[in-house]
């Protein structure tokens, strides 16, 4: 927040220096007719080096987020801009002191050396301030940033950290909110709030210098005087004004969430006929907002005009003190000139210190919430004593494993199975049964309550994850593409993969007939979450990531589920070819995909109540041969036709 209408310095002299930066627009890019000159100053700036984080291991350094350890690292650089802040002071309040030597010794005395050196002095003292300023606000920028570019690779590596329950608790907009609002208030605080605070500060006390080495009476006069006056006037404002302000932060949230949803449902809105009930609804919720603005522009416009009215009085007291004072000999005319214009700038801090609160208050909070992600430990972690998963062959175990979302819920109850090496092995079951909740615990998306899940023997607590995924690979049920091209997508898990290679898994999975189709081919690019590209592409896409990573183990979610029937057996040959080798799960409801696996396992509220080939469990009657006759009866087709069955 920038400072309140009307908040400026009062009195017309000894102008203060304003330093606070608007923080409030977003980044837009650099206008073309300004990139010259940034490249220019980029071309002064050091090299910050890419940071080097681990993202495997849990931050060793425990200690809880605080202000104070965020900033520790930086107390020396923070001590260098304290120096620069205080250098700065000094030479910027030189003025009314030479000033009074000027009067005092030059005009009464009829001195001209004096004259001229005090001017010459001043004159330093200007440029000096000039140089030692822009220094000092490149030093204190620099700083504040590499601040908050640290903390924000911290954040956003501890949210890659996180495991997957965080995500399915935390809402994306919430998380986001983290970076997008508490993050700046951060900002504000440490650029505005604590840079601010030692400039303010030290101004203070080199002010206050000046005027105790020029005539300790009159200095009291002010210290009791004035400044409790303006201190209580500005403490009023603050008072005011920050719950005016608070409100018409929460007034402006409301007008965004009404747009927001306006402008999201626009289509049902025009089908319902709601555009006129949208309007008068928004110009309701605007309405509201201009009222908290102006009540607060009105306390605004109360305390500028009466700061500068208390500011005004204090010089006028302290003429007619220092006048009297003069008049009877015990000060000089050009303390007392020195003094009147030390006035304003000893209001500037004051009224700016008790802003500061507010924004400290702001800080604080955002701190706070940053805390409470940083306190947020992964739950599926990686042991300290975590081993690389050589090459496997891809046996996978369940031992005994009960698993639920929430420990009271168990979804999985006392899974016992293997899955030998080589194997493709289909999961079936009624919607809900768990079978995509089997998939995560073998990418160990999830630790399970009870009992173990071996791969190769290994249980997957003991293994480092890179290690694990690197030879896993997984069709999810919902694919998720990424705002890139269809060759970046497909090449997600091998970056490094040759075009011939990425050519190749295209053609295995058939999708060279899309690519045609796309006005760029495979460089054409996906929207975020491929919403330009139908259920199907998408599931393509995801089908030929996996062709190009060659995982050792392939977990196939309802991975053709939205092809059609042709695209499907296309696949499905293709897959033949993928498979042979490897060990695949398979999650199907079609039981024309579940069949062509070597054995299928139903799976029934979190157990699996049948294993065995498809054959066979027809053979046996039981719970697949009941689901088979139902899924053909509702169409399905098996090997033979449903024309000959009829
Ligand atoms: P479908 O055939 O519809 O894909 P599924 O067999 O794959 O079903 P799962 O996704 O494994 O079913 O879900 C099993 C159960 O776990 C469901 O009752 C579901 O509501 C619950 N569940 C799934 N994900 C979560 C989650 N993140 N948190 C809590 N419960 C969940
Ligand atoms: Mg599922």
């Amino acid at each position: 927040m920038g400072f309140p209408i009307g908040m400026g310095p009062p009195g017309g002299f000894g102008g203060f220096a304003g330093q606070t930066q608007n923080t409030g627009l977003p980044f837009a890019g650099i206008p073309p007719e300004y990139a010259e000159h940034v490249d220019a100053l980029l071309a002064d700036e050091e090299e910050t080096p890419i940071p080097d984080v681990d993202f495997d291991q849990v931050d060793p350094d425990e200690r809880p987020f605080t202000l104070r350890s965020f900033l520790i690292p930086y107390r020396f650089r923070f001590a260098v801009a304290v120096l620069l802040i205080g250098f700065e002071a000094i030479l910027l309040q030189l003025g009314p002191w030479l000033l009074q030597i000027g009067i005092d010794h030059g005009v009464y005395r009829s001195n001209f050396t004096v004259l001229q050196v005090v001017v010459g002095v001043y004159f330093a003292a200007i440029a000096g301030h000039f140089f030692v300023a822009r220094r000092r606000i490149q030093f204190t920028g620099r700083l504040g940033q590499q601040l908050m570019k640290g903390l924000r690779v911290k954040l956003f590596t501890h949210l890659q950290r996180l495991s997957l329950d965080f995500y399915t608790r935390e809402k994306a907009g919430r998380i986001m909110a983290r970076m997008t609002s508490d993050l700046p208030a951060m900002e504000q605080l440490i650029q505005e709030g604590i840079i601010s605070l030692a400039t303010q500060a030290m101004t203070l006390v080199v002010v206050s210098g000046f005027l105790f080495s020029m005539d300790i009476r009159l200095t009291l006069v002010v210290l009791i005087g004035v400044v409790p006056a303006m201190v209580a006037l500005t403490l009023w404002f603050h008072r005011n004004s920050s719950k005016r302000y608070e409100a018409a932060r929460e007034r402006i949230a409301d007008v965004l969430a009404d747009l927001q949803e306006s402008l999201s449902g626009v289509r049902i809105i025009a089908l319902n006929n709601r555009q006129d009930f949208n309007i008068r609804r928004h110009r309701a919720v605007i309405e509201d907002y201009k009222d908290t603005n102006l009540s607060a522009a009105r306390v605004a416009a109360v305390y500028g005009p009466a700061a500068n009215f208390v500011g005004s009085l204090g010089q006028i007291a302290v003429l007619i003190i220092g006048g009297y004072m003069v008049y009877s000999g015990e000060i000089s005319v050009g303390k007392v000139s020195a003094f009147v214009l030390y006035i304003s700038a000893f209001f500037a801090p004051i009224q700016q210190l008790v802003q500061l609160h507010n924004t400290y208050q702001q800080g604080q909070a955002a701190v706070g919430k940053i805390r409470g992600v940083f306190d947020t430990k992964p739950s599926v972690p990686e042991s300290s004593g975590a081993r690389d998963l050589p090459d496997i062959r891809g046996e996978i175990r369940f031992e005994n494993v009960t698993f639920g979302y929430e420990a009271r819920n168990p979804i999985l109850r006392g899974l016992d199975f293997t899955i030998r090496p080589g194997e493709t092995f289909a999961l079936v079951g009624e919607t809900g049964a768990g079978k995509s909740t089997i998939a995560k615990l073998v990418t160990r998306f999830y630790d399970p309550q009870e009992g173990r899940v071996l791969v190769d023997g290994h249980d997957l607590v003991d293994l480092r994850f890179d290690s694990l995924r690197r030879q896993l690979g997984v069709v999810p049920q919902e694919p998720f593409l990424f705002a890139g091209t269809i060759r970046e997508n497909i090449a997600f898990a091998r970056p490094d993969a040759s075009d011939e290679q990425v050519v190749e898994a295209c053609r295995k999975v058939g999708i060279e007939g899309l690519l045609d189709r796309l006005p760029q081919g495979i460089d054409t690019p996906c929207h975020e979450r491929g919403v330009t590209l139908s259920s199907g592409e998408r599931q393509l896409i995801a089908l030929a990531r996996a062709f190009l990573a060659q995982p050792r183990v392939l977990i196939l979610d309802e991975a053709t589920s939205n092809l059609d029937l042709k695209t499907e057996s296309l696949i499905e040959r293709a897959l033949d070819t993928l498979l042979e080798g490897r060990t695949a799960i398979l999650i199907a409801h079609r039981l024309s995909t579940a069949m062509r696996a070597r054995r299928i396992a139903v799976v029934a509220e979190g157990r699996i109540v049948e294993i065995g080939s498809h054959t066979e469990l027809l053979e046996r009657g039981g719970p697949y041969a009941l689901l088979f006759e139902t899924w053909q009866r509702h169409g399905g087709h098996s090997r033979e036709s449903p024309a000959d069955q009829a």
